[in-house]
């Protein structure tokens, strides 16, 4: 149709009244065929009150018209102006695009082309919405995962982010650390320590593809136990630059949703890049701690740990053992077999040490071949028997160097809190130290606390 003016309406107006007025000419000429005579059909006045009811017939459609169809186009360009008020106010801003059906659909009650484009109209909204949420949930997430530089806090974190994203109730985030793939975290599994075993997520591990597993009603997954009846497991690799960091597994009592895979793709590849650089710092932290010869703590981190745990220990009134250890003559172990199997017994003596103290306490290389033990919550006679137990192993220990076992022995000295009334850890160093220096002059190969 040939467009007369700008606006649609007033170009239907003009073709209804337009018509109205063609119509009215015509009129009188039907009514001269139908019989009427011709001194009325073609009077002036009989012409002029035809063309007048023809423009008439003409502006009452066009009222009807735009009542009809022009207040529906109208709700339509009101929403969409209502909506595009809401995109600028919230444009930049971290602020949910807050449209729900009620709010911003257009009510579709026709089969034609209005209600065609209310339906597309709707459709837009939504999958506007969706999509800013998304960009808002990646936004919130790539904030989250930069934040975190803690293998577990990030894990933690992420694993929420991402049951909320695929809209699973159970999931754990398990990371490979020198060949072990440990769960750094989990949500609604009853046993997701066995995870790290479970021949299916070591078998992603290996090909490094996903693995969807669909659970038949009245089985379960061995090791994969839920709170609830799994129907999917989904268990997914965390690729950083091909190499899998570790493997996420997420279970749902129903079957997952294609978005859910989108969102998971989507997802996955921030956490990789994040569990890398928290593995690297962990790696940093932990060398920074670390004596590397013997895996014990240097004397640095050891001294501030002991610091820390003193500090808890007065606080609690509890009680804490100290236990300086050095090993007898090992100056000649250096010189009768090298420094490298002097080194070897260094580690084996660590280790052996280290077998015997419980969670939480410390051992400590001070330098040399002098070690530093911090035994939490130990009594005098617990420092001395955790002391004797040592001396007694090492001393029972043979190190093996080719044909020739080694043997080394070890003095120690020790101190107890609150028996030595201590005001700083310093005392109690300095009076286990005091305890090693006796012993040392008194044949070596004891313990004294
Ligand atoms: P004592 O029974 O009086 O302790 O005699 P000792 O020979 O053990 O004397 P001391 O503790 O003073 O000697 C420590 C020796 O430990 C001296 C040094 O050569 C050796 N040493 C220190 N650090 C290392 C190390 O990292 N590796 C090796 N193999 N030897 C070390
Ligand atoms: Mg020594």
């Amino acid at each position: 149709m040939i467009r007369l003016t700008k606006k649609v309406f007033s170009d239907l107006a003009i073709w209804m009244m337009g018509f109205g007025l063609i119509v009215g000419l015509v009129f009188p000429f039907f009514m001269f065929f139908l019989g009427i005579p011709r001194e009325i059909t073609f009077s002036w006045w009989f012409f002029l009150v035809c063309m007048i009811a023809g423009l008439f017939v003409g502006f009452v459609n066009i009222i009807l018209a735009k009542r009809v169809v022009g207040s529906r186009l109208s709700d339509l360009s009101n929403h969409m102006l209502d909506i595009e008020k809401h995109l600028k106010d919230i444009s930049g801003k971290s602020e949910t695009f807050d449209c729900s059906p009620l709010k911003c659909h257009i009510p579709v009650d026709s089969e034609d082309a209005i209600g065609e484009s209310s339906k597309a109209f709707n459709n837009l909204v939504d999958t506007l919405a969706k999509s800013m949420q998304t960009e808002i949930n990646i936004r919130t997430y790539t904030q989250m995962l930069t934040s975190h530089l803690e293998t577990d806090e990030l894990c933690r974190d992420a694993l929420v982010t991402l049951l909320d994203m695929v809209k699973a109730p159970a999931g754990a985030i398990l990371v490979e650390e020198e060949g072990e793939l440990n769960v750094h975290c989990s949500v609604g599994l009853t046993n997701a320590d066995s995870l790290g075993a479970n021949p299916l997520v070591l078998d992603t591990l290996q090909t490094l593809r996903r693995g969807i597993i669909d659970i038949p009603k009245n089985i379960t997954l061995d090791g994969v136990l839920t709170t609830f009846q799994p129907q999917q497991i989904i268990v997914e690799p965390i690729l950083y630059k091909k190499v899998g960091l570790g493997i996420i597994v997420l279970a749902s009592p129903f079957t997952f949703a294609e978005e859910s895979y989108e969102n998971l793709d989507l997802f996955g590849k921030s956490l990789a890049l994040a569990l890398h650089n928290s593995m690297a710092h962990d790696q940093v932290q932990r060398l920074a701690a670390v004596d590397p010869l013997t895996g014990v703590y240097n004397r640095r981190f050891g001294v501030a740990r002991l610091h820390e745990e003193f500090i808890r220990t007065v606080k609690q009134n509890i009680s804490m053992g100290l236990l300086m250890m050095d090993i007898d003559n090992f100056k000649q172990i250096n010189d009768a077999y090298g420094h490298s199997v002097g080194d070897r017994v260094l580690r084996s003596i660590a280790l052996t040490a280290r077998g015997q103290l419980r969670e939480g306490d410390i051992i400590v290389r001070l330098g040399g071949d002098e070690f530093m033990l911090v035994l939490l919550g130990a009594s005098r006679s617990d420092t001395q028997d955790i002391g004797e137990k040592i001396r007694r192993m090492v001393d029972e220990k043979r190190i093996s160097y080719g044909e020739q076992n080694i043997h080394a022995t070890v003095s120690i000295g020790g101190s107890s809190f609150p028996e030595l009334d201590a005001e700083y850890e310093k005392e109690l160093i300095e009076a286990a130290d005091r305890s090693l220096y006796l012993v040392k002059n008194s044949g070596r190969n004891r313990v004294s606390v």
